[in-house]
């Protein structure tokens, strides 16, 4: 970034990473984002993908939501991360009772990704969810190329090929205790169904799935 640019970042307060017109309150938005956020209510997600866990968004990919998400992600709008965390958060307080003693298991970015932002946004969300159910990173995702253009059924396979478990797959496993997957977004399901299997492979069952919005 130029040098006057992070001059003016550091000395202007931060537009509202949704409206981008009202200057940003704490967290990124301004108080009419933040409050239409407040308001939204939990969806059911129903992926197209078959075998895909049920999964509960925060809310639909859409507006205010899907704004700040872009922003987030493309953007690398890190200060959104308690935010989002809280919406799953919510998304969460609807299947955890359904769960019981599950752990969080986010899906990983890919490195290119990480890299490109700066961090894993997914990561960074699920780490502010509030409450007690504990964050189990134990997947990791090989590069995979832009599943923009490709079928559903190419989407799934380009998915499946690209989700792993990492060695901690197996400590969760000897737990016995069930996962909930994390994402930022359902679309039609494939990621999560690729990261399901991916844990099922090492014992692991991934009930249900939490994310920030279902498109
Ligand atoms: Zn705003």
């Amino acid at each position: 970034m130029p040098l006057a640019e992070n001059a003016r970042e550091l000395f202007l307060p931060a537009a509202c990473a949704s409206c981008r017109s009202a200057p940003a309150a704490g967290g990124g938005l301004c108080p009419d984002c933040a409050a239409d956020l407040a308001s939204l209510r939990p969806v059911l997600a129903t992926p197209a993908v078959r075998g895909a866990p049920p999964a509960v968004a925060a809310g639909p990919y859409a507006g205010t939501l899907a704004e700040a998400l872009n922003e987030y992600k493309e953007r690398a709008r890190r200060e959104l991360a308690p935010v989002l965390g809280g919406l799953l958060g919510r998304a969460l307080a609807v299947v955890a009772a359904e769960v019981p003693g599950a752990v969080l298991v986010p899906v990983p970015a890919t490195r290119a990704a990480r890299r490109a932002r700066g961090f894993d946004h997914v990561a960074a969300a699920c780490a502010r969810i509030p409450g007690p159910v504990p964050v189990h990173p134990c997947l990791r995702a090989l590069p995979r190329p832009d599943s923009v253009g490709l079928s559903p059924r190419q989407r799934s396979l380009a998915a499946r090929r690209s989700l792993r478990t990492t060695g901690r797959a197996a400590a969760l496993a000897a737990t016995g205790r069930p996962a909930i997957l994390v994402d930022d977004i359902v679309t039609t399901g494939a990621t999560l169904h690729a990261a399901a299997e991916a844990l099922r492979a090492a014992g692991v069952v991934a009930a249900a799935a939490i994310t920030v919005a279902a498109a």
